[in-house]
């Protein structure tokens, strides 16, 4: 049961060729047998996910099944799930149990969706391979000896390693797109405001958004239809309605225009990266569209610009942590100085205070102006030259990543090299579009990523033309050996 897709099992649940339960214990037996070697998850839920998969059979039975209802899915650990620990991969939230759900985790329990457990991320979301969490990396299931990126590292891992079919991540800068990318699945980052962000544990408020990664864009339509709308209690969610994804998906791509960003194609990517990109989009102009030549010509701004804002809110973000109301508390604090400074020195680890530090001092009255301000204003550039290309073009594609998944180690000491896998992705945050990254080849035997980034609230189209890529190619099917693939 685990090769097969979300759309697929739920037609075998509909069709009542296996209840929810033997899925969900099949699924399980699965996280149990393969997971200490990918280390994908941070808390499996066994006993929730069966009393679940037996309400998600009733309601079927009783004839009021969603799609969704009785499929298993993984929720990154930056979710907030009631009575479930949540730990965004740190030391400081380790003990920290909900008392309620974030509204995506709402949304998927209201179809009828299962949950697993929770997937292992980099420490509050910040890093691009997972080697920053608090409990340890979670590992590439193509290669274990590689990052699967980051920071939905354990979410892309697991959907990889067909422990679950789909599984819910977040992207601040590429978390969803880029480990996708690195594991050889689809990964959907929704325009900013799709989804709600309440009860999602902010890392960079203007910037963090919610979205599916699963195996195929057909499945993440379905889980996107789920997750997105307007939520009343979060002011940065969009009041548009939420288009009908799944029947968007076949449309023909005949008069499509794609425009390739010539900056996205020059020095920086990989020789065979750039290959099997090109590939991937002569294939789509067999499918009919037309490939367009575009410029973006901020890019080279992106990285700096998005590493003063992230830090910059994540200063103000982090802020909370100070072992006062919940998460991590210093043994034996002498006095409340001592009490917030030990706290936050002993749950936070490198990355995070080294975020913090940038931040803080961006933010400081003497250097505001010469950096988050001025920050604000690249960002508005860089905006503006996607509304420019997308006056030429209906969809911009190019690689997700510079390369295909690095070892792990390779780039932890250097955090600039580490910045700059974040390339191709950062910008699409800082203007708020919708990204799309599906399979598109292999390079060294690992998987490499395309990237399709659309128009605000233009997710169907993105969605579309991932799903006729898919009907065309065969990537997205590959499975690593580990799973049972002959990846
Ligand atoms: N890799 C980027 C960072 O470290 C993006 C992370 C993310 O999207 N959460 O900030």
């Amino acid at each position: 049961m685990h090769e097969f897709t979300v759309a697929q099992l739920a037609e075998g649940l509909h069709e009542g060729r296996f209840t929810s339960e033997e899925l969900t214990r099949a699924l399980l037996e699965r996280v149990q047998a393969l997971d200490s070697r990918i280390n994908s998850f941070i808390t499996v839920d066994e006993d929730g996910a069966l009393a679940a998969a037996r309400a998600a059979d009733a309601r079927r039975a009783a004839g009021s099944a969603h799609t969704l209802t009785g499929i298993p899915i993984a929720h990154k650990d930056i979710f907030c799930t009631d009575g479930l620990r949540t730990s965004c991969g740190s030391r400081m939230l380790d003990n920290f149990v909900p008392p309620y759900d974030a509204t995506v985790v709402n949304k998927l329990h209201a179809a009828g969706a299962v949950t697993l457990g929770k997937t292992n991320m980099d420490e509050f979301a910040m890093g691009s391979s997972n080697e920053t969490s608090y409990y340890g990396p979670a590992r590439n299931p193509w290669n274990i000896e590689h990052v699967p990126g980051g920071s939905s590292g354990g979410s892309a891992a697991a959907v990889a390693a067909r422990l679950v079919p789909a599984a819910t991540g977040t992207d601040t800068g590429g978390s969803i797109r880029q480990p996708a990318a690195l594991c050889g699945i689809t990964g959907l980052k929704p325009t900013y405001g799709r989804v709600s962000r309440l009860g999602m544990i902010a890392f960079a408020s203007s910037l963090d958004q919610g979205g599916p990664m699963a195996r195929t864009a057909e499945d993440c339509a379905l889980l996107l239809g789920a997750m997105a709308g307007h939520d009343p209690l979060d002011s940065t969610s969009a009041k548009v309605p939420v288009p009908d994804y799944s029947a968007a998906l076949a449309a023909g791509l005949e008069g499509l225009r794609i425009g390739l960003p010539v900056e996205y194609f020059g020095e920086g990517l990989d020789g065979a990266t750039g290959t099997a990109v090109r590939a991937a989009l002569a294939e789509l102009e067999q499918l009919g569209a037309t490939l367009v030549d575009v410029s973006l010509p901020h890019t080279h701004l992106a990285i700096a610009t998005y590493y003063i804002i992230a830090p910059a809110e994540a200063s103000t973000n982090l802020s909370r942590y100070d072992g006062v109301r919940y998460g991590y508390r210093c043994d034996n604090p002498e006095d409340l100085m001592d009490l917030y400074t030990r706290t936050r020195e002993e749950g936070f680890g490198d990355e995070v205070k080294r975020r913090i530090l940038v931040g803080t001092y961006a933010l400081s009255a003497g250097y505001y102006d010469a950096y988050y301000r001025k920050a604000q204003q690249v960002r508005r550039l860089v905006q503006q030259d996607f509304t420019d290309a997308f006056e030429r073009v209906d969809v911009i594609a190019g690689p997700t990543t510079p390369g295909p998944a690095f070892a792990l180690g390779a780039k932890s000491d250097d955090p600039v090299a580490m910045y700059l896998e974040d390339i191709y992705t950062l910008a699409v945050n800082l203007a708020g579009l919708p990204g799309l990254s599906v399979p598109a080849g292999r390079v060294d035997g690992l998987p490499v990523g395309l990237q399709l980034v659309g128009r605000h609230f233009d997710e169907a189209r993105l969605l579309n033309v991932g799903h006729r890529f898919q009907q065309a190619t065969d990537w997205h099917t590959q499975a690593p050996a580990l799973a049972g693939g002959g990846g």
